[in-house]
């Protein structure tokens, strides 16, 4: 545990969830807070701000009261090349996340899922899981309420943390008691210097600290993920997941059944039950059904939760069937990979949107697919320049959108009976909305406006 007296002044950057649960925790522990967000706060921010008497400004850094701090919480979204990080870092003022911090306030035990993709859903279906065991568990990190806020005012015993890399970069002591470690495909790289080894060495941290007692759940199959543990040589345990039955594999599927083998039990149900259909999903199911039954959560509290959970917003979510044709939102494919895996999934013929910000991608991952099953593309994106080059004359159909709107008219006039509409961007959506959410909640409205 820090030392308070040593550690007087924390200054939390960024006033997002995670930066205002920072700092209301350090207020309860009697830190001296000062929270600096260069821009504008939100009023959820504001009044939780307000409430706990918090010292902030918003719309600047002002450096030399930052710089005053004995140590500093960074948000995820701040990169280490932001001028105001750069400063702390000369001062070398040690700069810690939220998660760090929250965790020298809990003993509860740490569950972190971390991935290029699947982070949430997984995340999301374990606690259902536990949930519904009835276990205490809290939900934070990149989805839930923040875990900072949650150590401050409620006391849970277990803690689902989804981390992204970003939240991994600033992890020093931290240690999660299970690991879970999804895929490591390309993501996010323009804040990795285009350097995958960079990015891939952050989703790593995900087992920093970890001692024999913990353990490191993964996909077997994930190339980067096998390379990286044959780096590390791990003496922490080892549990992999996999599509298919194979030595060592301690979850997979088998003659249209999943099977998790922990502790001398085995557990299996039929894979048609499972609620999260597509390989994907499949990966997503395996990896909480180890962490489950490593908790000891029964057989049939496994069978019905990994049954009834309902899904996540934004990821292959169905949203309605129009004139025969289904339209589909996974806004939240925001990389490449990610739309790799919903075409793969589809049955029938798809008109896709896709396009946004564009990370640097590499759409020769999609290429084959596209060409099997796309009937059209639509280009949604304030610059499609990246894909046109890419896609122009390997695809019959190809029309630009510059709103939602737009292109789910579009999609309406080229789908036939049968198709999928299927909105899976492969980009960020900062160039035309707020986040993936709101371009996936416009897309909603415009498939119901139909
Ligand atoms: P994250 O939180 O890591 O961004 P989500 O669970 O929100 O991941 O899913 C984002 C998208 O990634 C989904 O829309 C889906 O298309 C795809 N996806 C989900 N799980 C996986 C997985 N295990 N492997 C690859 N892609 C996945």
């Amino acid at each position: 545990m820090i030392n308070q007296s040593t550690h007087k002044k924390i200054v939390i950057l960024g006033g997002g969830l995670s930066g205002v649960g920072a700092a209301i925790l350090a207020k309860a522990k009697g830190f001296d807070v000062f929270l600096s967000d260069k821009g504008k706060l939100s009023d959820e921010s504001l009044i939780l701000l307000q409430k706990h008497t918090i010292d902030f400004e918003e719309g600047q850094h002002t450096l030399e009261k930052i710089l005053q701090a004995d140590e500093a919480i960074i948000s995820p979204g701040i990169p280490y090349t932001a001028t105001v990080v750069v400063e702390l870092l000369k001062k070398e003022i040690p700069i810690i996340s939220e998660i760090e911090f929250a965790a020298r306030y809990t003993t509860a035990k740490t569950i972190c899922i971390t991935g290029s993709n699947g982070k949430t859903t997984t995340s999301s279906l374990l606690y259902h899981i536990l949930k519904s065991a009835g276990l205490n568990v809290g939900l934070a990190g990149n989805v839930g309420t923040s875990f900072a806020k949650q150590v401050a005012e409620e006391s849970h015993d277990y803690y689902i943390l989804e981390l992204s890399s970003f939240q991994l970069e600033s992890m020093k002591e931290f240690k999660a008691d299970i690991a879970v470690l999804l895929n490591i495909t390309p993501d996010h790289l323009d804040r990795y210097n285009h350097n995958m080894q960079n990015y891939v060495d952050a989703k790593m941290r995900i087992v920093n600290n970890q001692t024999e007692e913990d353990v490191f759940i993964y996909w077997a199959n994930d190339p980067v993920i096998k390379s990286e543990i044959e780096k590390i040589k791990p003496y922490f345990q080892l549990i992999p997941f996999a599509e298919a039955k194979a030595e060592g594999i301690q979850a997979y599927k088998e003659d249209a059944h999943i099977y998790i083998h922990v502790n001398n039990n085995t557990f299996r149900m039929k894979q048609d039950q499972l609620a999260l259909q597509g390989t994907h999903n499949l990966y997503n199911s395996l990896a909480a059904g180890l962490v489950s039954k490593l908790l000891d959560i029964s057989d049939d509290t496994l069978r019905q939760s990994l049954t009834d959970f309902k899904g996540v917003p934004h990821r292959l979510e169905k949203v309605a069937t129009v004139r025969g044709v289904m339209y589909i939102n996974d806004s939240k494919a925001t990389n490449v990979n990610s739309c790799w895996y919903a075409l793969q999934s589809m049955k029938s013929n798809v008109v896709l949107i896709l396009g946004g910000t564009d990370k640097g991608n590499d759409y020769s991952e999609i290429e084959e697919l596209v060409k099997k099953k796309v009937r059209a593309l639509i280009f949604l994106g304030a610059d499609n320049t990246a894909l046109h080059n890419f896609f122009d004359g390997k695809i019959p159909l190809i029309m630009d959108a510059n709103s939602m709107k737009t292109a789910v008219d579009l999609a309406y006039d080229v789908a036939q009976k049968g198709d999928v509409v299927l909105l899976s961007p492969c980009c960020a959506s900062f160039d035309l909305f707020k986040n993936f959410e709101d371009r996936g909640d416009q897309f909603k409205e415009c498939v119901r406006r139909l």
